[in-house]
């Protein structure tokens, strides 16, 4: 018999932690403070000392996050923004809710991050800003990256909504541009109980534009300085998140040791390419992808032995349809659609048993001798 290996199981991440997260909701509920309010800015001081920088604002989701970061920094028509188009659809969302066009660069082949190299080709006079994404809980090459953005007076807004805790140097990821974006939507290394997001910053005027942004561009109450969104994060999600961030940690490093053992326990499979973890970079492996030519099949092969795989993604942004109008052609970017056809993302999770991980290498193992794999 196998045994069955669940792509992501949150029962188990919660069970250790119901009586502290009962109770926090129980003391939302008991005050009243349910949309803003005391419970998000524990959770902004929590988390802004947690990436080691001045500024949190919670907000609504990872999307509302990338988006106001862009009205903040005064993206709006007519300008362009440099992202990557191995990403969730959110990237590019967010720049064409801000009136901008999004502009695709390639990405390495390594850590399927922003490729620097792509850069010069792709800034125009309309560019205003770039947004890199660290991508399965990998940061993308910073330092490149911020030096061509001081040279061409660009703003940087990170995507982090994969990467909570992660590191660039010693330094979290998100706290390195002029924002940074995370999503605590529920599967995420750090997981609301619904949406929720926040951007970080060093910058104080640019905290205060997004505080007053994200609540009907109120400066007081009834007084608008400017025409905002509601985009405030919930109490009960602010109470959640405060506890779940005190084991996001011991979840990171459990996430790591997986990692590890996948990889050793994947290296002698020659058809098969394991995540490699940059010398600059400290993974927190909220995705585990390998790479492999016979991609659909083996995920098949995989399901059909009660073990779930996801793909992050089939679809690279500039190949969607919703994205036509763009312009971009088969071709264009090479690695990116070369990496969407090859991607499987193997369970990953910090209460995975290292009796499941064996079993996820054994049925890949099976799949090469099963002759799947070309
Ligand atoms: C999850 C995610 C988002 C969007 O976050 P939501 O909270 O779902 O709105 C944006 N970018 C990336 C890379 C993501 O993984």
């Amino acid at each position: 018999m196998h045994i069955r290996v669940p792509f992501l199981d949150l029962n188990a991440h919660h069970a250790p932690l119901r009586s502290e997260l009962d109770r926090a909701i129980r003391e939302v509920i008991d005050s009243g403070a349910f949309a803003g309010g005391p419970f998000v800015e524990k959770f902004e001081a929590d988390f802004a000392s947690y990436c080691g920088c001045r500024y949190a604002i919670g907000v609504g989701s990872g999307t509302e996050a990338l988006w106001l970061s862009l009205l903040a920094c005064g993206v709006g028509a007519g300008d362009e923004v440099i992202t990557v188009s191995n990403t969730f659809m959110a990237t590019a969302e967010a720049i064409t809710y801000s009136g901008a066009r999004p502009v695709f660069v390639d990405v390495n082949e390594a850590t399927y991050t922003m490729d620097p190299a792509g850069l010069e080709e792709a800034l125009s006079p309309r560019t205003k800003a770039i947004i890199p994404v660290h991508l399965f809980g990998q940061p993308a090459d910073m330092d490149p990256i911020l030096e061509f953005a001081r040279n061409h007076n660009l703003f940087v807004i990170e995507d982090a909504a994969q990467a909570h805790g992660s590191k660039y140097g010693g330094r979290s990821a998100g706290t390195l541009g002029d924002a940074g974006c995370f999503s605590f939507y529920p599967s995420k290394n750090l997981g609301a109980f619904g949406e929720a997001g926040a951007i970080v910053t060093n910058n104080p005027r640019l905290q205060e534009k997004l505080r007053v942004l994200r609540d009907h561009g109120q400066v007081r109450k009834y007084h608008h300085s400017m025409v905002g969104w509601n985009c405030r994060m919930d109490g009960i999600q602010a109470a959640v998140l405060s506890v779940k961030l005190r084991h996001l940690e011991s979840g990171n490093s459990r996430r790591r040791a997986h990692a590890l053992q996948y990889n050793q326990a994947l290296e002698e499979i020659e058809e098969i390419v394991t995540p490699s973890e940059a010398l600059y970079s400290r993974h927190v492996y909220h995705v585990y992808a390998i790479r492999v030519e016979e991609r659909d099949e083996i995920i098949s092969f995989l399901n059909e032995r009660g073990i779930q795989c996801g793909v992050h993604y089939p679809v690279p942004i500039h190949l969607q349809t919703a994205y036509q109008a763009l312009g971009y052609k088969t071709g264009s970017l090479p690695v990116s659609e070369r990496i969407a056809s090859e991607l499987i993302s193997l369970p990953m999770f910090p209460e995975l048993t290292e009796a499941q991980i064996a079993a996820v290498a054994l049925g890949l193992r099976g799949a090469t001798t099963a002759g799947v794999m070309a």
